[in-house]
């Protein structure tokens, strides 16, 4: 008898004891965050409302985001601001590296908002910002997390010739709910810019992630697996998908901490060389760790 798809358990219900973030010593957090204030920049960790904050401002750690805080595109999961952005500033790039370099980082993931108003979807700002962070800290290195460039294959070349640590696009969610979940996105398209990502630079390592919890079935996340393999990718994380505010899609179900174990075996034997699983597991977190696992 055929068997119907697998849906996560338990169903939406209260948060579960499971998940209780780690917060470390306010004191720690606090200096982290004035730091960055002083530097006048921007992180995904409070623009996204990262359930991390707390453990990663604490170890001195945190992701930037460039060209801005506004966003031209509007997921539903996300927190950061949407609407018609300001020019990208082109101090951002030695504020960024000023951070940095104040907070003693050797690893950097730069991430951005969407920039569909931009020819280049923001491809030179995060090239200047790369080269600032460069000229600032030696043997540094850099993540980058970027849109998907609309497509623009010349724009996703531009930063894989400044030769980023890894490259990552994340994929979000399963095919079937990219709609309703990233409206202005598309499953297709995002698979492309990973696969033409490890196409171009066959030494850079190619990540991509997803958040569970929307909806998706267990064999809808093993598919999505297999297309990442197939596009390249070598490290794939996988997290719970939190709302941010009433207004953001709603939980569908907390994935328990066993599923994630299985999505972890499961993303392997589709042939992912690492797979970080997890209810806390975001794109960026420990990423200089998970990066050292794949050189
Ligand atoms: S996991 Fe990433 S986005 Fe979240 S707080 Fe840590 S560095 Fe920031």
């Amino acid at each position: 008898m055929p068997q119907g798809p697998r849906q996560q358990q338990p169903p939406r219900s209260r948060t579960p004891a499971w998940l209780k973030v780690k917060t470390g010593k306010a004191e720690l957090a606090r200096r982290t965050r004035s730091l960055l204030r002083d530097c006048e920049v921007r992180t995904v960790c409070e623009a996204a409302m990262c359930p991390n904050i707390g453990e990663c401002f604490c170890a001195g750690t945190a992701t930037f985001m460039i060209l801005g805080g506004v966003c031209t595109r509007d997921c539903r999961f996300c927190a950061v601001e949407r609407g018609t952005p300001a020019p990208p500033d082109p101090e951002e790039p030695a504020s960024v590296a000023e951070a940095a370099a104040k907070l003693g980082l050797d690893y950097v993931v730069l991430t951005c908002v969407t920039r569909d108003d931009l020819a280049d979807g923001g491809a030179a700002h995060f090239v200047a910002t790369m080269e600032a962070l460069r000229g600032r800290i030696t043997n540094i290195q850099i993540e980058t997390l970027t849109s998907d460039f609309a497509g623009r294959v010349e724009s996703l070349a531009r930063v894989l010739q400044a030769h980023p640590a890894v490259y990552n696009h994340n994929v979000e969610t399963v095919r079937r709910l990219q709609t309703s979940v990233r409206p202005q996105a598309d499953y297709d398209r995002s698979i492309g810019v990973l696969r033409r990502a490890a196409e171009l630079s066959a030494d850079i390592p190619i990540k991509s992630g997803l958040m569970v919890g929307l909806g998706e079935t267990v064999e809808e996340v093993e598919e999505t697996f297999s297309d990442l393999a197939d596009a390249g990718c070598s490290i794939v994380t996988i997290g719970q998908y939190l709302q941010p505010s009433p207004q953001h899609l709603p939980v569908a179900s907390y994935v328990p901490p066993e599923q994630f174990k299985e999505y972890e075996q499961l993303g392997r034997e589709r042939g992912i060389a690492q797979v970080v699983s997890g209810p806390f597991v975001r794109s960026s977190y420990h990423a200089g760790d998970v990066a050292s696992l794949v050189d």
